[in-house]
């Protein structure tokens, strides 16, 4: 039974893996996710339902496109199969149930956030509005306290903003866009008061490790920021187990 669950879960993974490599494309070049069949990029033919079946379509016609032989990233099927492995992670976290999507589904606006802050360094409005809309959906059927929604909220946007302004006062330009300070106050609706510490300290552990491989690659010395919000905030939702350690160990310290 738990095979049947695992293997209609990968499905449905891949499906939004589809949908997310699909939003990262279109997003940054402000065109509508849900307008319009989707094209190949060079030779804009339509493409059909065969060509668009995750994972398979890209393996069985090796990566090119049908109609010009013009070669598809292998990022796409990548996405795609990160997608599924993340809702999988999940389902064998949460099991099944109308919280337990919406949590799985949090993933999707995540990767999409990454893989565009990666590319062109901005955090797109509609991956906040996901984000947002998905976390209310899940405190009202898990049932959270509002005031802890509430409060996460305040706390969150006071320490986006004083970053935000804190960089700019000692450095004189602008570190923390306010793209991630969006980002920090829907983090904070996400986690509520309490889990507040660990996501920082796990946003700002994963952010020392980006900068330092950005130096490492030569890219200079702004790197983005998003990626390690997006696995902070993923971790600390995904395991709240692991919240609870971080905050134990802190208190007998
Ligand atoms: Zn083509």
């Amino acid at each position: 039974m738990q095979m049947v669950e695992i293997i209609l879960v990968l499905l449905f993974g891949l499906c939004f893996g589809s949908f997310a490599t699909l939003a990262i494309y279109r997003l940054p070049r402000g065109d509508g996710i849900v307008a319009g069949r989707s094209r190949c990029p060079n030779c804009l033919t339509s493409l059909a339902a065969r060509d668009l079946i995750p994972v398979l379509s890209w393996l069985l016609q090796k990566g090119r496109c049908r109609y010009c032989k013009t070669h598809f990233s292998s990022r796409y099927p990548l996405i795609e199969l990160a997608t599924a492995s993340l809702f999988i992670i999940t389902y064998l976290m949460h099991g099944i149930s109308l919280a337990s999507v919406l949590l799985m589904l949090m993933s999707v606006p995540l990767i999409v956030m990454v893989m565009v802050d990666l590319e062109h360094m901005i955090i797109p409005d509609e991956v906040h509005l996901a984000l947002l809309v998905l976390a209310l959906g899940y405190h009202a059927v898990v049932g959270t306290p509002p005031g802890s929604v509430a409060l996460g909220f305040v706390v969150m946007l006071g320490v986006g903003l004083s970053l935000h302004y804190g960089y700019y006062y000692l450095r004189g330009r602008d570190g923390l866009g306010y793209g991630d300070v969006k980002f920090f106050t829907i983090a904070g609706i996400w986690l509520g008061l309490y889990p507040i510490l660990p996501f920082l300290f796990l946003a700002g552990g994963f952010g020392v490790l980006t900068g330092l491989l950005w130096r490492v690659l030569g890219k200079g010395e702004l790197f983005p920021f998003a990626p390690s919000l997006a696995l902070a905030l993923w971790v600390c939702v995904q395991f709240p187990e692991l919240v609870n350690i971080m905050l134990y160990i802190d208190n007998i310290q």
